[in-house]
This record gives C-alpha cells, structure tokens and sequence, in this order.
C-alpha cells in the first residue's frame, strides 16, 4: 500500500493471496489493509490537501504531472497489461488496448487540468465584480471494481488530480496488480508526499471507512447496485459528495434493415466481450420480429465458435470469469432462465475442453423467447448470457427497451439514419451507439441514467465532478 508517500504493509500484517482466475494459481500476495490503513491514508490526504501540497500548484504543473503518468504507463504498457491478463483472465489484446485508453485518459485529463477556469457573470448590483470559480473538492475517496481495474481506477485517479484534489484510492481486492504498478510510476514522477495514496482491502472495511469518515469530501465508486446503495447510505452520514457508477442491463436493438453480417457479430461482441463480464455489457438483444430466425441461427452458430482460452494465448477470443463465486452466480441465473420458461439455444454449462477445468469458464450462452418480466432479462447477470426478444416497431423497441430499472448504454443497428435518431433520442440512458457497440474514449462522458448511476466520469464532466463552485462577490 502507498501511503504518504511510503510504501507499507498493512498494519495488521494481513495478507491476501491473488489468483489467475485461468489457473487458480497464486500469483501475488497483496497486502490487507483494514479500517485502521483507511484512516492513515485519509490523514495523509487530509494533510497535504489543507497544506496545500497540490491544490495550489499552478493547474498547468499539475496537468504536466497528469500527462506524464499517461506517458510512463505508455513506456510500460507491455508489463501492465500481462499485470492486468494474470489478474483477470481477460485476453492480452484486451488489455493492452485498455492500457492505451488508460494512457489517453491521463493524458486528456493532464491537458484539460489548466482549462477548467471559471466565469465573471454579470452581478445586478451596480459597481460590484461577481466571478465564478471552480476549486477542488478536498480529499476523494475512490473504490473500483475487478472487471476492468486499472481502467476504472484512471477514470477517477486522472480527473482528480488534474482538478486538485488529493485521493485515496481502494481497487477491488481480487484484482490490485496494475493499480499498485500505477502507484509505482505516481511515486516515479515526484508527485508530493500524501497527494495520491493506496489502501488495499476489502469492500466491507476499507470501503465502508472511506464511505463514512468526514475527512472524506468526496467518495467516487464503481460497482454494483447494492454496495452503490450501502456506499450512499454511509455517505449520507456527513453529506460527503458522491458519483456512483453502476451496472447496466444493456438493450441491443437491431432493425431489419441493419447490415445483417455485422450486426450478427457485433451483437456477440457486445455481451460476450470479456466473458460478459462488462457494464456496457448488450445482454438484452432486440430483434426485429421479420429477421428473429435467420438473425438467431447465425448467432448461435457463431457463438459456438467463440474460442475460450488463456489470455495470453493470441488465439483465445474470450478468458475465464473472474472467480468461482462469480461462475456460481452466473450459473444460477441460467437455471432461473430456464425455470422461467426462456429457451436455451446455446451453452449454458461449462466447456469440456480439459485445458480449461482450473479455469473460471462458462460457455457462451443464448436464451430465445423472453419476455420482457423474466429475470433474466430484468437483471444484471454480469456474465456471457443473452436474452433475445422481438420487436415489430419503433415504438416497441423503445418501450421494451427503456423497460428496466437501469439505464447505462444501448445500441441501434439500421440503415435508416431518421430511425436510428428516433431511437438514440428515446433511449433513457447515458450512451447510445449507431451501428457500433461498445466504443467509449476520454473524451466523452459516462454514466448511467435511473440506477445505473449518479454523475459522470470522463469527458470535461468528469472533471467537473471532481470540483465545488463558488461565486465571489466583491461589493466596489
Ligand atoms: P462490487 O460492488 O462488489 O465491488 C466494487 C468495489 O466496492 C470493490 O472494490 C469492493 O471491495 C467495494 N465494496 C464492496 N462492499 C463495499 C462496502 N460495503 N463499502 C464500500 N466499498 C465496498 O462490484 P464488483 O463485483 O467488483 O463489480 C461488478 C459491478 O460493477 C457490476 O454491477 C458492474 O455493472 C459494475 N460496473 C459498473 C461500471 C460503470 O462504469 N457503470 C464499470 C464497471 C463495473
């Protein structure tokens, strides 16, 4: 852990074992921290933001800090992403790309730093002076889930520091590798001492104290809708400011008139693109009724072709799921599925394949005829299964897909430009894709409408997020 400018362990001397979720092998022994870590880091950040150790700094030097982990992470690329594959079990290819977004997301936030200037607005009382400004919010706590851990972890760490403020960050405890490597190169650059500081442990200890303390002005999470619940309860203690970015039962509506060959591949692409195992993640497909048979047949031929494998084999299109409890729930799901009535067109059990027993896999798995109030169409199973319904037009499209309590991202396939505006216009959601799914960059925000979330990351809103407006009045 990296506290105050220190490497340490925890006070405790607890540890965790880290495991590749291809071969349940350990392949590192992380620290636990615990409440008592959680409260040295807020200290620490507490410090060197009232001592103005990086607030303070002329917002263009803190940009050039910013950018210069993007940089370093460039350098390093290579060794973070094979981090990031052992500790996840998602393909190499998957995490370098992740690792050159990651780099962009430093780096957009370390040139946005010195942009974030307020505005003089025009007071009614004669002779006065009135400008808006935006500072620092103060001291951010910030907790990140294991799907995609050091990318999650930048869309908070950059926009942060770029703003001012000073942070204590908590990755997912089953997969801290690549955010500890970043801490590495923060401490490589010279930022000042307590600025940035990294608590590893659980949700439920250094989670909850980072929630709760009042030193904490701020608490930024990603995860799941239920811990989103107990992080705002637990906030609401002292009003800390929060940004809650939660999961997602993503709509995928494909139109006749869609281009039929990409459609078919990028509708698997979209749910089955880390094992599923993604926000963003289109579990909910939407086909129109006149293409449903053909359209289905070609999935479900094509999904059986997925190869399932070792991240570090180029060959592999998809890796395990992250850990066994995470399989079992997923597993469960596919039995409701079927207890529902859905049918199973394809998977919905493990691979046979031997090489992959010690592994985490779960087969590509299709579900035909749901209705929109099964379960499995309603919740998040954050896993490889697809729901397929239908659809005769527009307006159904919509209804069926605004029918669910989330509302992250969703995507139209069609030809039709006026359709496809008709739709992105209706979708209640943070991010709508024409004929595309999954592109997200650093320079458009992201976020969930309902309870998908609240706030944004990325984008100049990100940024914003991370700061508090005040008006100054001067009277002559
Ligand atoms: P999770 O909610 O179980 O855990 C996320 C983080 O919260 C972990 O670091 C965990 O230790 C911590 N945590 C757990 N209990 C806590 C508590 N009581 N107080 C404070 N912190 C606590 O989620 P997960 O299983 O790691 O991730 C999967 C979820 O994340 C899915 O629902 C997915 O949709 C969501 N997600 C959302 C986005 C997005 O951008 N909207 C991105 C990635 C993942």
């Amino acid at each position: 852990m990296y506290i105050d400018g220190e490497w340490v362990n925890s006070q405790s001397g607890e540890t965790r074992s880290i495991i590749n979720p291809f071969n349940q092998e350990i392949v590192a022994t992380a620290a636990e921290g615990n409440e008592e870590d959680a409260r040295a880091a807020i200290q620490a950040a507490r410090l060197a933001f009232d001592e103005g150790r990086w607030g303070t700094l002329a917002a263009n030097q803190r940009g050039e800090f910013v950018y210069e982990i993007g940089r370093l992470i460039r350098r390093d690329l290579q060794e973070l992403a094979e981090l990031e594959t052992l500790d996840t079990g998602k393909t190499i290819q998957e995490s370098k790309d992740d690792m050159e977004d990651i780099a962009n997301v430093f780096q957009y936030y370390g040139g946005l730093a010195d942009k974030n200037g307020g505005e003089v607005i025009s007071s009614p009382i004669p002779d006065s002076q009135s400008k808006v400004v935006r500072e620092p919010v103060g001291v951010c706590g910030q907790i990140t889930p294991w799907n995609y851990p050091l990318l999650q972890a930048a869309w908070k760490i950059a926009p942060a520091l770029a703003a001012g403020n000073t942070i204590v960050m908590k990755p997912s405890e089953i997969t801290p590798l690549t955010t500890v490597k970043v801490f590495e190169l923060i401490e490589e650059i010279g930022l000042p001492k307590g600025v940035a500081n990294l608590v590893l442990g659980s949700g439920a200890t250094v989670g909850a104290e980072l929630s709760v303390n009042q030193n904490v002005d701020l608490i930024s999470f990603t995860g799941g809708i239920e811990t989103g619940k107990t992080i705002m309860q637990a906030a609401s203690q002292n009003m800390k400011k929060i940004a809650l970015e939660l999961g997602g039962k993503n709509p995928n509506i494909v139109f006749a008139d869609a281009n039929f060959e990409t459609a078919v591949d990028q509708a698997l692409n979209a749910v089955f693109f880390h094992a599923g195992q993604v926000c963003s993640a289109g579990s909910r497909l939407l086909v129109e009724e006149s293409i449903h048979d053909a359209f289905v047949e070609a999935l479900i031929e094509r999904a059986k072709r997925i190869r399932l494998g070792n991240g570090f084999d180029e060959n592999t299109q998809s890796g395990p799921m992250i850990s066994a409890e995470h399989r079992a729930k997923v597993e469960s799901y596919v039995q409701i599925g079927k207890e529902e009535g859905a049918t199973l067109a394809v998977g919905g059990k493990r691979p046979d394949n031997p090489e992959l027993q010690n592994g985490f896999f779960y087969l590509p798995t299709i579900f035909t005829n749901c209705t929109k109030d099964m379960r499995i169409v309603q919740e998040e199973v954050f896993g490889p299964v697809l729901t397929v319904e239908t659809f005769s037009s527009k307006e159904e499209a919509v209804r069926l897909a605004n029918d669910t309590i989330y509302g992250l991202a969703g995507a139209v396939w069609t030809e039709d430009l006026n359709k496809a505006d008709f739709i992105a216009a209706r979708l209640r959601m943070g991010t709508v894709w024409v004929n595309d799914f999954h592109p997200y960059f650093a320079q458009a925000p992201w976020g969930g409408y309902k309870q998908s979330g609240i706030g944004r990351e990325l984008g100049h809103e990100g940024l914003e997020e991370y700061t508090e407006v005040k008006h100054i009045y001067r009277n002559k």
